[in-house]
């Protein structure tokens, strides 16, 4: 039975909110090894759901699935040098095995360009085996001195996908491709709305040429990069000689991207949505969106109803809708009310013996509001409108959220209020130049989270750096971030 405490506020603590929500869900508890997460049934279920939609989209989109070894020698991390400098400082290394001591250490993957390329070295002859689309799910280590459940563990789950290409305008556009998939994903199926653009330099992932982000704005005002797409240009072709005949008879590197989203999405669609009494889920991503309790006092009456609530449940599941009744016996309406909210169930239908004798249900939303009696009659026809509506909702007021935190053309003074106080996304001039984005991080903790897509920066484009004055180069998206 869960604890019937009420939550810590949002507003009060939101570091100890999430932990308290996570907990009352039972998505994830902490493991006895440090830093590592336990994803339990009901988190794991949201993680299916994920992997389910995004696993379809790739496969629309011409990848394949394949898998490749945990492990990786140590020397081929070592072989594209920004890369072996941005992850050396988080690898885990294995270095005996069988009781002996390993003639070349092994890094467990905290991703896989090396050992995919070096495969792809193989594959590849000619402009015929291209392009290769290749993704993969797995886990993977690295090893974070603070950790936070979903947001940051020594070890998650994730996809990337790896692909190789004749040329760059063709890795470009699966990079960007692949940016708009993930990007349709977030706001259709977790209804959480991102800003789209480039990384600046400073957050480019290591050995790329290009990273392109998913930016979201939680509800403490922080961001959250919640997908990246890289395109690697040919860092990786040289470095591991993935080399191809051209269709004119040349010889060139291959062009390649990667791309990768992970459990941290979880934590961001908690982070979106739920509020002060426990988890909200976005309907499309639930395990369940409806639970069935069923209300009765005497045997006769828990039999008429439990028979109404199968009846039901048969005819919503055979609607496409994920249902479940709790039919537990010894545990009061009230209370099975409180742990299915905590649980963030979208919807829940309580049915008792006057609703059976009348041909109704009554209906609440995990979001509140009013409940209300429907009719039994063409129930499923009713409730899979108001599951999309209800989906349509959460996104529309993540979206409102998030422009309401949103500050256009701040002056460098307003920007350091916001970031000193409430928090949230501020849009201003940029003059490219590493070194105020560097005084901006020392100074008010906030760094370019991106450098914006057309479709979301400012009407008017902004003239001067927000923060030197110098003349602007591009708008940037500045916010403290996860
Ligand atoms: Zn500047």
């Amino acid at each position: 039975m869960a604890d019937t405490k009420a939550l810590t506020a949002r507003a009060t603590d939101f570091s100890a909110w999430y932990n308290e929500v996570i907990a009352r869900a039972e998505l994830a508890d902490y493991s006895p090894v440090r830093g590592c997460m336990v994803i339990r049934p009901n988190g794991y279920a949201i993680w299916e759901q994920m992997q389910r939609a995004l696993d379809q989209m790739f496969k629309d989109t011409g990848h394949e699935n394949a898998y490749f070894p945990l492990f990786i020698p140590q020397s081929f991390m070592a072989r594209e040098a920004e890369h072996v400098e941005g992850f050396a400082p988080e690898v885990a290394v294995v270095t005996h095995g069988g009781g002996k001591e390993l003639e070349e250490p092994l890094i467990i993957r905290p991703t896989s360009e090396t050992i995919i390329y070096a495969m792809y070295a193989k594959w590849i002859q000619s402009y015929r085996d291209l392009p290769l689309l290749i993704n993969q799910w797995a886990n993977v280590v690295r090893w974070e001195m603070r950790t936070r459940l979903f947001l940051r563990t020594t070890e998650f789950l994730w996809q990337e996908g790896h692909t190789a290409h004749a040329t760059e305008a063709e890795a470009e556009e699966e990079a960007r491709r692949m940016l708009g998939v993930y990007r349709t994903f977030m706001e259709e199926w977790m209804a959480m709305p991102v800003l789209t653009g480039l990384k600046t330099d400073s957050e480019r992932f290591a050995g790329a040429l290009r990273t392109y982000s998913c930016e979201a704005l939680m509800q403490d005002n922080k961001a959250l990069q919640a997908g990246t797409s890289h395109n690697l240009g040919q860092n990786f072709a040289r470095a591991f000689e993935v080399t191809f005949q051209t269709a004119a008879g040349g010889l060139d590197h291959v062009w390649n991207t990667s791309w990768g989203v992970s459990t941290r999405l979880v934590g961001a669609l908690i982070m979106t949505h739920s509020d002060d009494l426990g988890l909200v889920c976005p309907p499309r991503l639930a395990q369940y969106q409806l639970v069935i309790v069923p209300i009765y006092k005497t045997d006769q009456e828990r039999a008429t109803v439990l028979d109404a609530s199968q009846r039901l449940r048969k005819e919503l599941v055979a609607a496409g809708i994920r249902v479940h009744v709790d039919a537990r016996e010894g545990i009061k309406p009230g209370a099975k009310y409180y742990e299915w909210e905590g649980r963030g169930v979208p919807l829940r239908l309580e049915v008792g013996p006057r609703d059976v004798t009348s041909n109704s249900v009554m209906l609440a939303r995990r979001t509140g509001g009013k409940k209300e009696p429907l009719p039994m009659d063409g129930l499923a026809g009713r409730l899979t409108a108001i599951i999309d509506q209800f989906q349509a909702d959460l996104l529309a007021a993540a979206l409102a959220r998030r422009e309401a935190a949103s500050l256009r053309g701040a002056s460098k003074q307003q920007f350091i209020a916001k970031m000193e106080n409430e928090g949230g996304l501020v849009y201003g001039g940029f003059c490219g130049r590493g070194v105020c984005e560097m005084e901006i991080k020392e100074q008010t903790k906030a760094t370019v989270r991106v450098l914006p897509d057309p479709e979301f920066r400012s009407p008017v484009a902004p003239t001067q750096c927000m923060w030197c004055g110098r003349p602007s180069v591009v708008e940037a998206v500045w916010a403290k971030a996860y």
